[in-house]
């Protein structure tokens, strides 16, 4: 039911002939990642050298996945291109709405009363157009995906930035807004920016605490949250080749967190291990049979500074657990200089909270190595300090570990089931307490900890580790225990010690499920009615945005000048307005509330020039919408980081900013820009961004000559009655400038389809 075998069979008909192409166009040996993208390529895009880091090219993804949060924006778009069905094999996962607060059960029940109308909404408009519907309680998106439709030598996008998770099984998974997504179900080629490659050789062996998470905690640390950005990450060598399939998951999932585009291993014993252990040995022996193109050519790996833009190198067998943060994940700790770290920095050193699983570490693996410590805690009668929680990433691991009694394990402890859902991970997480915005830390074995994530509380310091080390520190109480060298003191008053955690990659007696939560959709859709209410504050059918009015654009208003980190949380922040999502009137009221006014270091306070008064970002904005003048946004390095969420675009462009001017723009966001018909600009001398001020009035020239690689001019009008003249950089190409003339990528799409 769940994957497509017939169109992998197809795929890996076109493989090998697609590559060897490739391979006499190019020349040289062939990494992985490039054996992949040029087997993708559309027709129109094959039989041509891209240049890393500048060339756009088409290509053909074989899949489509979507979380609910995105899912309800990227279908309302996709409604209105006009097709019956979509064009490739797509799926729905009903995760990120479901709220943490007590346990499973309850949570579930709770979310499936409050979260109805979205839930029918989405599973109608799956039923209708041919799309795989997967219910609330089945799982995190990204290890349902591993589980049932990742394939080695595939390509996904997904509408969640942890879509390369899939990486771990061979496949170009890429994270993408919403927009793509509709693009691509249409039918339409998907564009990206041919990436640069990193490669990171793996050598050694892990052993003992360290695990898959603590390559990634290091790799963070390496190349920090903007090292990746523009560039896919191949894993590969022994060390590579000696991990689980969904250790490299893991690897690839928070490689999203250096920016990368994405994160791929190569095809091995591993992958073919945990193919046939989910039930597709059909899809293992198929793999078997092009082994040699799902991976890099011999030469590429013997001499990799030939053929990657960078090459790190790690040794696995000397590798130590990590623990990274607090407030960013790449600020990256051994657990040896941890403890020191914690009290230098005045970090509070009680631990409130533990948290493990997510779509990131929620594996069999990583469930019995946890279970391990936790079954010592009870054995040796520990008592574990700290509030501890367990995040199931899908039902067929629930069920799967709650068979083998590491559920009940975990109880023992004191620990708490939570929903098999992204619940904490998103700030769908109702922590008793976190209203009084109180100083504590926690430890999860999420992926990001940006402040506020977890709970909403800009005073919770968490950091990232793995299970593993979770675990331990929940047990302990204490970020200052190092599991590999101290010891804690037993309700007897005894000195005890954790030994190595000890676990199986996959369960000896197999998976298993009752219900893994999967609708499959109507064979004929044309009768099924999509449910969305007229009145409904959660949902609203999408009007098109204007075309632009074909003149250079004057008289606009600064909107905010904002200052350091503004991540896609800063301009449509998660949490509470998780439930508006399907709404982007509605929605828009958070338009870029998190993010900080260079000129009052605050953050929702701007100056409404029109009244001279502070006020609200959202409601500034509107005001200068009723007043018909435009606005724009300008901002500090990586712009819009975080997730993929294209509300952070598509908010601007229906309360009326016209461009977005910058420092550096994370890709996703900047597309997504470029997809809602909104200029996306850098500055060519990013100091000019000083220049800037509180009052200014702004044009923007050079539109009517809008082309590739030609700049425009922003002058920015001061109070005083000078004036700065900037020269702005983009990074249109001819289709993305009609895109912005047309008013958005989805009104072209109309325009074909008419
Ligand atoms: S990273 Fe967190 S929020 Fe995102 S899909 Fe995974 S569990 Fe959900």
């Amino acid at each position: 039911m769940a994957f497509d075998i017939e169109m992998i069979k197809e795929v890996y008909a076109q493989i090998p002939s697609r590559i060897e192409a490739a391979r006499k166009v190019v020349g040289n040996p062939l990494t992985l990642t490039e054996k992949i993208l040029y087997a993708h390529l559309t027709e129109g895009a094959a039989s041509q050298v891209y240049k890393r880091g500048t060339s756009y090219v088409d290509f053909q993804p074989d899949r489509v996945a979507m979380q609910d949060a995105t899912a309800q924006m990227a279908l309302l778009q996709f409604m209105q291109a006009g097709r019956s069905q979509v064009a490739v094999p797509s799926t729905v996962h009903c995760d990120h709405l479901i709220q943490a607060e007590i346990g499973a059960n309850q949570d579930l029940s709770k979310a499936k009363d409050k979260n109805k109308e979205v839930y029918d909404f989405l599973a109608s408009v799956s039923n209708k157009y041919a799309i795989g519907f997967w219910k609330p309680g089945a799982g995190i998106i990204h290890q349902v995906v591993l589980e049932n439709y990742a394939f080695p030598g595939g390509m996904m996008i997904g509408t969640d930035s942890h879509t390369p998770n899939a990486g771990g099984l061979g496949m170009i998974a890429i994270g993408v807004g919403g927009a793509d997504a509709c693009d691509v179900m249409a039918g339409l080629p998907w564009e990206l920016k041919f990436p640069k490659l990193i490669g990171v050789k793996l050598t050694g062996k892990l052993s003992g605490w360290t695990s898959a998470k603590d390559v990634i905690l290091k790799v963070a640390g390496i190349l920090t949250v903007k090292g990746g950005t523009g560039a896919i990450v191949e894993y590969f060598g022994e060390g590579a080749r000696s991990l689980s399939a969904t250790g490299k998951g893991t690897i690839c999932n928070m490689g999203a967190e250096i920016g990368a585009t994405t994160s791929i291993f190569g095809y091995d014993e591993k992958s073919a291990a945990y193919l046939s252990g989910t039930g597709r040995s059909d899809i293992a022996a198929l793999a078997d049979g092009i082994a040699a193109h799902l991976t890099g050519d011999p030469e590429v790996y013997a001499n990799p500074e030939q053929y990657f833009d960078q090459v790190i190198e790690i040794n696995l067998s000397e590798l130590e657990p990590h623990v990274n943060g607090p407030f960013t994940p790449d600020l990256a700790w051994p657990i040896s200089k941890f403890a020191a770290a914690v009290k230098e920095n005045g970090w509070p050193a009680k631990l409130d909270v533990g948290l493990i699983g997510s779509c990131t570490n929620s594996s069999y693996e990583d469930i019995s190595r946890a279970a391990s410590l936790a079954q010592q805690a009870v054995d040796k009668k520990l008592v574990a300090k700290s509030e501890y929680t367990i995040t199931p990433g899908s039902e067929q691991v629930r069920f799967t570990v709650a068979r083998d009694g590491f559920l009940d394990t975990f109880d023992k402890m004191g620990g708490v089931v939570l929903a098999n859902a992204c619940g904490p991970c998103i700030g769908q997480w109702a922590r008793h307490g976190a209203e009084k915005q109180e100083k504590n830390s926690i430890i999860t074995s999420f992926n990001r900890n940006f402040a506020k994530r977890a709970d909403g509380n800009p005073n919770t310091h968490a950091f990232v580790a793995s299970p593993e080390i979770v675990t331990a520190l929940a047990i302990a109480g204490n970020l200052t225990f190092n599991p590999l060298t101290d010891t804690l003191t037993n309700s007897e008053g005894n000195q005890v010690r954790l030994e190595e955690p000890r676990g199986l990659e996959l369960p000896t007696k197999g998976f298993s499920v009752e219900d893994a939560g999967y609708q499959a959709p109507a064979e004929d859709g044309s009768k099924v009615q999509v449910l969305v209410a007229p009145t409904s504050d959660r949902l609203q059918l999408l009007e098109s945005f204007a075309a632009w009015e074909g003149m250079d654009l004057k008289g606009m208003k600064l909107l905010i000048k904002a200052k350091g980190k503004c991540t896609t949380d800063h301009i449509s922040m998660a949490g509470p307005w998780l439930k508006y999502r399907g709404h982007l009137d509605n929605i828009s009221n958070n338009m870029l509330i998190g993010a900080v006014n260079a000129f009052n270091d605050s953050t929702n306070s701007v100056k409404n020039q029109l009244t001279g008064e502070y006020g609200e970002v959202p409601a500034t904005q509107r005001a200068y919408k009723a007043a018909g003048i435009g606005s724009i946004v300008v901002g500090d390095e990586n712009y819009g980081e975080g997730s993929s969420r294209e509300h952070a675009a598509m908010e601007p462009r229906f309360l009326g900013v016209r461009a977005i001017l910058v420092k550096s723009f994370a890709r996703i966001h900047e597309t997504n820009l470029k997809k809602q018909g909104m200029l996306a600009l850098t500055f060519a001398n990013p100091s000019d961004y000083d220049l800037i001020q509180e009052n200014d009035v702004i044009d923007i020239n050079g539109l009517t000559t809008f082309a590739p690689g030609k700049s425009l001019e922003v002058i920015f009008h001061h109070a005083d009655g000078t004036s700065h003249t900037v020269v702005a950089n983009h990074t249109y190409n001819e289709g993305q400038i009609e895109w912005f003339k047309a008013g958005s990528a989805l009104n072209l799409i109309k325009e074909a389809k008419a």
